[in-house]
């Protein structure tokens, strides 16, 4: 199967899960799919998420009965005792697989402060991916560190609270220059929430902040529900992105080999239509 006009639009597909994080197939596997498609270069992108309290929130609880606990580690010794021999398979892969471009990328949870910042960079300088993807799937809040699934059932302040978190830590994540380009910026409507224009000028901040560090925006084509029709982000970020000039490219945050290239049709449709700014390397 070969969709080629998607493949006049992006030949490539870098936002992807594998098995041994919470992917459900093999890197093989998806290097595969992605050849069938007529993609020339895959990138992996599991997930680096270090926080030492990541163990005590209810997500972590649920990704053990999920049989997923592995993309939540307490320290940055734990999260490299998986990326090095994830990496290294990689590698290997490369060299069976002459055809493809193969790339090694981390979605990584952005978490402010000093410590974490330091124990990230060192960990860049040993790992050396070839991008970094930028992500705010929690949010410290009361103690403890809430997922997007926990935002829902807090009560309307709190949830206003833990929204206005969430923008400040994307808008830092943007600022701190770590990353190649963030992921799903407006995140919390998977839970429903931040749909208002009272967090337009929330958003607004997230993208001026992407602007100013020149790091791109992702439209990741994983949300597409029955009953809001879009990608991550809305028009109205799309829009805002336009204005200030922030590169874009297609993710399907592929999952398992089903998702790759999921809607990019229709999300290369946006892109024309916004007139945005497409992602260089
Ligand atoms: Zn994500
Ligand atoms: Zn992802």
């Amino acid at each position: 199967m070969v969709l080629t006009i998607l493949h006049m639009f992006q030949d490539y597909t870098l936002h992807t899960h594998s098995i041994g994080f919470d992917g459900r197939d093999s890197v093989q596997a998806m290097i595969n799919r992605a050849r069938e498609m007529g993609f020339r270069t895959i990138g992996i992108s599991n997930h680096f998420i270090v926080n030492p309290i990541i163990k005590d929130s209810k997500m972590y609880s649920y990704a053990v009965q999920g049989g997923y606990s592995n993309i939540y580690s307490a320290s940055f010794n734990e999260v490299m005792s998986r990326f090095v021999p994830h990496y290294v398979e990689i590698e290997k892969l490369r060299e069976q697989n002459p055809d493809m471009k193969i790339l090694r990328g981390m979605e990584v949870d952005f978490f402010g402060n000093n410590k974490w910042r330091d124990g990230f960079e060192k960990a860049i300088q040993i790992l050396k991916p070839d991008y970094t993807i930028g992500s705010a799937h929690f949010v410290e809040y009361g103690g403890t560190l809430l997922n997007t699934h926990d935002w829902k059932s807090a009560d309307q302040q709190d949830q206003n609270e833990i929204l206005k978190f969430y923008w400040e830590n994307v808008a830092n994540a943007a600022l701190s220059g770590l990353f190649t380009w963030l992921a799903h910026l407006d995140l919390p409507k998977k839970a429903g929430l931040g749909i208002g224009d009272e967090w337009e000028e929330f958003e607004e901040i997230a993208v001026q902040s992407a602007a100013h560090t020149n790091t791109a925006i992702e439209i990741n084509t994983s949300f597409y529900r029955k009953y809001l029709y879009e990608p991550y982000p809305s028009n109205r970020v799309l829009k805002m992105m336009a204005k200030n000039n922030v590169p874009t490219l297609l993710s399907d945050d592929a999952h398992n080999v089903e998702n790759i290239g999921r809607h990019f049709d229709e999300a290369a449709q946006l892109i024309r239509q916004f007139g945005l700014k497409k992602f260089q390397r």
